[in-house]
């Protein structure tokens, strides 16, 4: 039992997540986040999720009960940092949001504590400046879903300390994940290489080139890649992709990374997705197939 505590700000998706890999490895979590019903809902999830790795013998059920015991929830950044050795933060993916996050954490948490964001676009360099700790902000980019996926992509801010580097990428070791550092620039790396793939396959399909089903086949089978570009562009969100799609234009100012305008329009109708229930693909809740969404069919 390590007994340790770390704050995790925001309890969405990846915040669930990560507090789950953490309770694991026996660290005290506090979980933080304005919306009382996610924080109800992440340790539903949480519960659930352990649950499955009860199913596949991961976790033993008194295992299971020991973390859920180190867990608790806290509505306010002030209250839930104050020990902390370490604060996670992953909320929303807006700037203005993380800033204000940041100033507060800054404030209240230890002094020595390390401050980390799970941002996948925003700069870590920019985040560390409205802190007076800037050498102890890092990146720390878990992938979805954080109990199933090894990487965690380290990101060095400018100001990043090399002992800060270092302790985290320990850390990350130490939750059994494969932490790899990357230098502060837009995209880092997974997303500077991923999402021009997936603008690529969309720019196909727009211009005709091979229907839904030939691209995320081609790049299934011919790449070994578990899911195809399309198909993976709707589980992360294509919201998601096209603001990040803009990061990386704006960021570098260069136009080989401008959003298709098929890409822009779906966001613009707001088929975003699983999330939004139709993207490429259209999602039944209980069906399991992939059906190429009518608009694409052919
Ligand atoms: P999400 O929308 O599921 O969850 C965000 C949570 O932040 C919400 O519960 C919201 O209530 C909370 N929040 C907003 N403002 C807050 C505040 N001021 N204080 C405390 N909580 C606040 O988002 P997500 O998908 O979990 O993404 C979180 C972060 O992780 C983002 O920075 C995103 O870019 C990054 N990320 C997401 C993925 C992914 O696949 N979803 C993968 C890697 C990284």
């Amino acid at each position: 039992m390590n007994n340790q505590q770390i704050t995790v700000i925001g309890a969405g998706t990846m915040g669930n997540g990560i507090a789950h890999v953490f309770l694991q490895a026996g660290y005290k979590v506090h979980l933080v986040d304005t919306n009382e019903l996610q924080l109800n809902k992440a340790i539903d999830t949480i519960a659930k999720n352990m649950d499955r790795q009860i199913v596949k013998a991961v976790l033993t059920i008194a295992e299971k009960e020991t973390f859920l015991k180190n867990i608790s929830t806290y509505s306010s950044i002030q209250d839930g940092v104050k020990n902390a050795f370490l604060v996670i933060e992953a909320a929303t993916e807006n700037a203005e949001i993380k800033l204000k996050i940041f100033e507060q954490i800054d404030a209240h948490a230890p002094i020595g504590a390390i401050l980390a964001s799970n941002t996948s676009s925003i700069s870590i360099t920019k985040i560390a400046a409205v802190t007076k700790r800037p050498e102890k902000v890092i990146g720390m980019h878990f992938m979805n879903p954080v109990p199933v996926m090894k990487l965690v992509e380290i990101i060095n801010g400018y100001a990043t300390d090399l002992n800060v580097t270092e302790t985290i990428v320990a850390l990350t070791n130490q939750l059994n994940k494969v932490p790899c550092v990357v230098n502060d620039y837009p995209g880092f790396i997974a997303n500077k290489i991923l999402m021009p793939m997936i603008n690529e396959a969309i720019y196909s399909l727009y211009e005709g080139i091979a229907g839904v089903t030939s691209i995320d086949t081609i790049m299934k089978l011919g790449m070994a890649h578990p899911m195809g570009p399309l198909q993976l562009a709707d589980f992360i969100g294509l919201d998601v992709c096209l603001s990040v799609l803009q990061t990386l234009q704006q960021g570098f100012g260069n136009n080989k990374y401008a959003p298709c305008p098929l890409l822009a329009n779906m966001v613009a109708a707001g088929k975003i997705g699983i999330k939004s229930g139709e993207g490429f693909y259209v999602y039944t809740p209980g069906n399991k197939d992939l059906v190429v969404s009518k608009r694409f069919a052919i």
